[in-house]
């Protein structure tokens, strides 16, 4: 089967890598639990930015918050590998912007994730997923993003939201861990 991922918050724990990075930056000591009480998608209101100053953070941090230590969520590697291992058609598809997307493929490699040529696609908006996504004829995808999700909903693709707090309004499958992944496979295909 062909299995398509967002990679950032929904792979990774993207977003708790940068709520540690602006700790640092900005010399605060916000605690961990404040993170998970953060409602929406960006993270900057526990440190006491404006919207356009929390803008300029993420872009004035981007390149640590991607290409440093950003670990990714339990189980999301190993699942993945024994996909591929399996046989199946593991892809990607990231909206970081272009100037980043070799990068993002090497880290995304290096992480331990399996990779194949071709199967890697970055650099498009939020909103132009939904082409790539056609056209991979994806029998899955996973995302965190509802406005990512909401375009994909007439396809037929098998959606998956992956759970944040920021998304738990999204009424469609859910996945908390990716511990979760093989069982939903198992019922999709007995469904079949
Ligand atoms: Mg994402």
């Amino acid at each position: 089967m062909r299995f398509g991922f967002d990679i950032d918050d929904t792979l990774i724990n993207l977003r708790q890598h940068a709520f540690h990075i602006y700790n640092k930056k900005l010399k605060q000591d916000v605690p961990i639990d404040v993170f998970d009480t953060i409602e929406t998608l960006e993270i900057h209101e526990p440190f006491g930015l404006s919207k356009q100053e929390g803008n300029q953070m993420w872009i004035d941090s981007m390149e640590e918050i991607y290409f440093t230590d950003c670990p990714a969520y339990p189980d999301a590697i190993e699942v993945l590998q024994e996909l591929d291992k399996e046989g199946h058609e593991i892809f990607y598809i990231t909206a970081r912007p272009a100037n980043h997307c070799e990068e993002t493929k090497k880290w995304v490699e290096n992480a331990g994730f399996p990779v194949q040529e071709g199967r890697f696609f970055c650099g498009m908006k939020d909103e132009e997923k939904i082409h790539t996504i056609k056209d991979l004829k994806l029998d899955f995808y996973f995302d965190d993003k509802p406005n990512v999700l909401n375009t994909l909903t007439e396809e037929p693709v098998q959606l998956y939201v992956r759970h944040q707090n920021y998304n738990k309004d999204l009424d469609m499958p859910r996945l908390t861990n990716w511990s979760e992944l093989k069982e939903i496979i198992k019922k999709h295909t007995d469904k079949k």
